[in-house]
């Protein structure tokens, strides 16, 4: 199975992938981690001249770097795609590097959550440097000021979590939004669940929808 998912950043994406892969047993895919794994080892995929500003990286690299990760042996049951496609290219030669394994997109995850809520949320957002994991200082703080639960590492507001940068990944977010669902209520395969505090829906309620959705 191969569960696409979109939303804006700060959406609560990440965490939904998370509980969805745990509980379906896929890989998570995340390209904004892919890319920062590059950046931190100094690969010449680590583009931080895109990254620190919120843009996109370029399809053509973007694209590769995926087709790469998707040859790891954890994705043959399938993978949930975090941050992938951003573009209407990303979407389409996604869909003809599933299909020559004979799989597709089985669902696109809309999580859609109030601008004004999101650009909040991030401010309060911390991650570690060691391993990867999300805080928020206000309603998930650590245990620790700072410090990571999970392995002690350094907690930091990254580059792009500051608020000037914010702004601009989503309005990044926003042009490619409507045409990456258009795409996907084209193919019939889209889920859209309205989420957020005003909502009255967290994360975890959302990938509960969403796994309800998938028994039908
Ligand atoms: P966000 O939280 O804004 O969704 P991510 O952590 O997913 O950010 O990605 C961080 C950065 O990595 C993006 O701002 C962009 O520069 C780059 N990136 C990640 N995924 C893609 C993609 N599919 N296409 C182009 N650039 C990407
Ligand atoms: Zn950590």
């Amino acid at each position: 199975m191969f569960i696409v998912l979109l939303g804006a950043p700060g959406s609560g994406k990440g965490t939904v992938g998370e509980i969805l892969t745990k509980n379906l047993k896929l890989a998570h895919i995340s390209t904004g981690d892919l890319f920062r794994e590059n950046l931190k080892n100094e690969t010449e995929l680590g583009k931080k001249e895109y990254m620190d500003k919120g843009e996109l990286v370029p399809d053509e690299i973007t694209i590769g770097m995926l087709q790469d990760r998707m040859k790891n042996p954890d994705v043959e049951n399938g993978a949930i795609l975090d941050g992938f496609p951003r573009t209407k290219a990303q979407a389409e030669s996604l869909d003809k590097m599933l299909l020559l394994d004979g799989n597709k997109v089985d669902m696109a995850l809309n999580i859609d959550v109030p601008f004004e809520e999101i650009v909040e949320r991030i401010a309060n957002r911390r991650s570690c440097k060691g391993c990867n994991a999300i805080y928020n200082i206000v309603f998930n703080p650590p245990k620790q000021e700072g410090v990571c639960d999970e392995c002690g590492g350094e907690l930091y507001q990254r580059e792009d979590q500051k608020p000037e940068v914010v702004q601009n990944r989503l309005e990044v977010y926003k042009k490619s939004a409507d045409e990456l669902i258009e795409y996907y209520t084209n193919a019939g395969t889209i889920l859209t669940v309205k989420a957020g505090d005003k909502a009255g829906k967290n994360s975890y309620q959302v990938a509960e929808e969403v796994e309800e959705y998938l028994k039908k």
